[in-house]
């Protein structure tokens, strides 16, 4: 077990940063996890609300980014040869629903294992530019975007999730799409200190942008991505709170995550 000042920081740490501004501060006790033993994570109070699943069912047939091999699955144990089902996964970490770590895109950045559980729980901020990307896959979220959600709804709060919603969630196999704009992405870091973003298609950037400023803008500044995140459409716009449960492999640069959203009322 840690010892109890650990426990006082994270408390404090999730009070300064309001993570549960709508629900209560001081909602959640963690242990934080030792370097060889994972130490047990204790919510005492779990915010009242709906649950909002949005991940995406992995499968061979998810679209994956061109050149990844696809997700496969088959059983190396079976009930009847040894009373157990047990299946071998075999996929490239960045498939499916799934987190960038900072590490995926900047030398020596940090890898997923070593994200600070309190960056994994965040305001769900979700930008809908679907009136544009609907039509148009070279369609970024702009500055504008965001200055528009803050007349409606106020000031990003701090250690935000910004998300994407184009709508594009079942065209993840078609080669342009939608992503962050490079002004619009280094705004959220630099002026908004968000803890990452999200998007609802294969990639941070828009898919023909091969500078990739959104993924260098984020992840360069020791924040996360999102990708293929699903179900937006089923989440506010402001008020929601995102778990993002990442993987914790060793040096991981990301890998397949169960995000979903706790929507109070
Ligand atoms: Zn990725």
């Amino acid at each position: 077990m840690c010892g109890p000042e650990v426990v006082e920081t994270v408390h404090r740490r999730i009070g300064r940063r309001a993570l549960f501004g709508s629900f209560g501060a001081a909602a959640l006790t963690v242990a934080t996890a030792g370097a060889v033993r994972a130490e047990p994570v204790v919510a005492s109070a779990i915010p009242a609300g709906r649950l909002v699943d949005l991940t995406h069912t992995l499968s061979p047939t998810f679209p994956v980014w061109p050149g990844s091999e696809p997700f496969s699955m088959r059983p190396v144990a079976a009930y009847e040869l040894g009373g157990f089902l047990v299946n071998k996964l075999s996929y490239w970490e960045h498939t499916g629903t799934h987190i960038d770590a900072p590490a995926h895109r900047v030398r020596g950045g940090a890898t997923a294992d070593i994200l600070p559980l309190e960056d994994l729980i965040a305001p769900l901020v979700v930008l809908d530019i679907s009136a544009r990307s609907a039509s148009d896959p070279e369609a970024v979220v702009t500055t504008e975007d965001i200055a528009q959600w803050e007349r409606e709804h106020g000031r990003i709060p701090d250690r935000a999730l910004v998300a994407m919603h184009s709508r594009w969630q079942n065209r993840l196999a078609e080669r342009a799409a939608p992503g962050f704009g490079a002004d619009a992405a280094q705004m959220l870091v630099r002026e908004r200190n968000v803890v990452g973003i999200g998007v609802d298609t294969l990639s941070l950037d828009r898919t023909n942008d091969r500078e990739y400023p959104a993924h260098t803008a984020v992840l360069g500044a020791g924040r996360y991505g999102v990708e293929a995140l699903a179900n937006l459409d089923a989440v506010p716009p402001a008020g929601a709170t995102v778990v993002v449960g990442a993987p914790k492999h060793a040096g991981a640069t990301g890998g397949p995550c169960r995000v979903f959203a706790i929507v109070p009322g």
